[in-house]
């Protein structure tokens, strides 16, 4: 039997552990902290199970509708499905191809060389320079395709509206696919650029500022065109967007701005005086806009604090490759669970000294 080629080459993403024990103070996979809005809890207990046995809105059109309104942008604009990794999974297939390279900043978030591999879509990673920056001249790409995260994952770093257009304007034949799953935690979103260059395709999330990572809901937001056209390929497969009940549950989310102003306005300062006091410690970090932070210690390997942060209940993200070996990524919880992950990591220097 001769299997498909690129069977061999792929190589699933491995997401952070999911422990059972409660007792575990979670902060590997990027999670809110808090719960989703009171109205996505009021939504759920007036649900009817009984409507459960119909199919979803085939358009998600309500869902789509509040989209639009929240995002400043026509109902053509939005594209929704299970999650933002399916989002991307549909772009990468919608999009890009084998004879248009595709350019990828070398340390991003690995679910997009795992794509590229499924669908043998040619690609290069692109180094970030030794503080993990992008170099700007190095993303001109005729005729072929960009992809990044802005912030960036795990560096949490972000780059501004200047930056992002000179992209844009570099690159006036590819598609420029910009992941904004963190945006909300102090990046500058592209959308305003959606209007003048319809090279661009922004994707979001519902699984961090939202609360809602048990629900899958992500959005791409683009030009009427690419959105047709990433609805023509997700019909090919499944041609109910989501659930009805994330349907449901995505409406109740976006209504309530004040929730999600104050939920995420509570990360951000959780995050700032963390990364003071990590500072304070003696640690290196970036200066993270997303709902973690990227640390390492100048004397202490990047295992060796996993392991005793582990011992302690406490789990953050490590990652067993070069340049990253030293480094942890660790989400942002309640303020509770910050300060005790701060006194451990002071306990154990001092023990160490
Ligand atoms: N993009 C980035 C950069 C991420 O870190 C994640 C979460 N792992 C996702 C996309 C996917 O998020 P989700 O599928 O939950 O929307």
């Amino acid at each position: 039997m001769s299997w498909k080629d690129n069977l061999r080459k792929v190589h699933p993403y491995v997401a952070g552990e999911q422990p059972d024990f409660m007792d575990m103070i979670k902060l590997n996979t990027n999670e809110n902290p808090y719960p989703p809005s009171p109205l996505v809890t009021k939504q759920l207990r007036q649900y009817d199970s009984k409507d459960l046995r119909l199919y979803p809105q085939a358009d998600a059109d309500r869902l789509r509708a509040e989209l639009a309104q929240y995002y400043r942008l026509s109902e053509q604009q939005i594209f929704i499905g299970n999650g933002s990794d399916e989002v991307l999974s549909l772009s990468f297939l919608t999009f890009f191809n084998s004879d248009k390279p595709l350019l990828i900043p070398d340390i991003s978030y690995s679910f997009y060389p795992v794509y590229c591999d499924l669908y043998d879509i040619e690609y290069k990673n692109v180094a970030l320079t030794q503080d993990f920056r992008l170099v700007f001249a190095d993303y001109c790409q005729p005729n072929g395709g960009i992809v990044f995260a802005n912030p960036n994952a795990p560096t949490g770093l972000a780059i501004n509206l200047h930056e992002i257009e000179y992209i844009l304007q570099k690159n006036p034949d590819s598609l420029v696919l910009i992941d904004e799953a963190y945006v909300d935690f102090g990046g500058q979103s592209a959308i305003s650029l959606l209007d003048k260059y319809e090279n661009l395709l922004i994707t979001r999330t519902f699984s961090k500022s939202r609360a809602l990572a048990g629900i899958r809901l992500g959005v791409a937001l683009g030009n009427e065109f690419a959105i047709s056209k990433l609805y023509d390929v997700k019909n090919s497969f499944n041609s109910y967007p989501v659930d009805s009940l994330a349907q449901e549950i995505g409406i109740a989310s976006i209504l309530d701005q004040k929730y999600f102003d104050h939920t995420v306005k509570k990360i951000i300062s959780t995050r700032e005086w963390f990364k003071a006091s990590l500072i304070t410690l003696g640690f290196e970090l970036t200066d993270s806009k997303a709902n973690f932070v990227f640390v390492k210690h100048p004397k202490i390997s990047g295992k060796e604090l996993f392991n005793a942060l582990y011992d302690e209940k406490i789990i953050v993200r490590h990652w067993q490759k070069p340049r990253l070996n030293d480094w942890l990524r660790i989400t942002i919880g309640t303020d509770d669970q910050m300060k005790r992950v701060a006194q451990f990591l002071k306990q154990y220097l001092e023990e160490r000294k």
